[in-house]
């Protein structure tokens, strides 16, 4: 499902950073965890073709991601991958309906109300569907970020430190919905984290690198409730 090797990245006048194999397969978790700045985030970049590696190879969902470019990359990403960024960019000025449906519009598609619906649905947040994201929760907030990242049932889930600035019942409850709706849609999810709350469960590295720790969904052992 994801597949790297010898896979790096360096951006430009910074050190090179240089990834460990992975192999993840369906429907299972992946936690990469680490310190700041060991390059969580720019693995998730990677795997969402975000940014083309310096060296090395990644296969996502069946794809070779060095033979996509431009729109056919757009596409892929449109249909495959469900990203929750840290930041998770909500547009102010439109309620959360609108946000859902901004997401078909930037894919050049028409939104899908029935869809919508039923995503904000499986994440218990359709009452707020006329609020504004001033007037959430971070957990809230948080829940319709996911909604829209899983809009299109994507085959590959990748979550930006899921729990910062989550209060312990919301970081629990961020963890629990990405466990759940990972296994719902029988999609690989990867969760970036130096959170100790969820790396208590996986240990870190301690030598500054990234880790990755694989786990099967049907152990839930991410569970932090
Ligand atoms: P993490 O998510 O584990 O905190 P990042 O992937 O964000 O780590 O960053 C890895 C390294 O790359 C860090 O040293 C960071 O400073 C550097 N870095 C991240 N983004 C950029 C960028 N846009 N330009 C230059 N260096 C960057
Ligand atoms: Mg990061």
């Amino acid at each position: 499902m994801i597949c790297t090797r010898a896979l790096t990245y360096c951006y430009p006048g910074g050190q090179p950073l240089e990834f460990p194999d992975t192999d993840v397969r369906q429907g299972e978790v992946l936690v990469l965890s680490g310190p700041s700045g060991c390059g969580k985030s720019t693995w998730l970049a990677l795997a969402a073709g975000l940014v083309a590696p310096t060296g090395g190879t990644l296969t996502v969902a069946g794809q070779p991601l060095g033979a996509l470019k431009n729109v056919a990359m757009d596409a892929w990403r449109a249909k495959t991958i469900g990203f929750l960024p840290q930041k998770l960019h909500l547009s102010a000025a439109l309620t959360v309906q609108e946000n859902l449906a901004l997401a078909f519009w930037a894919n050049s598609q028409a939104e899908d109300g029935e869809r919508i619906s039923a995503a904000l649905r499986s994440l218990g947040v359709q009452d707020l569907a006329l609020r504004r994201p001033s007037q959430l929760s971070g957990g809230q907030a948080q829940r319709v970020a996911l909604a829209r990242a899983v809009l299109q049932s994507p085959a590959v889930i990748l979550a930006d430190e899921p729990t910062a600035s989550l209060d312990d019942e919301a970081a629990a409850d961020a963890i629990r919905l990405l466990l759940a709706t990972a296994m719902t849609q029988r999609a690989t999810l990867v969760v970036a984290t130096h959170d100790a709350r969820v790396t208590a469960l996986i240990p870190p590295k301690s030598d500054g690198q990234i880790g990755f720790q694989r786990f099967s969904l049907v152990r839930k052992q991410l569970s932090i409730a």
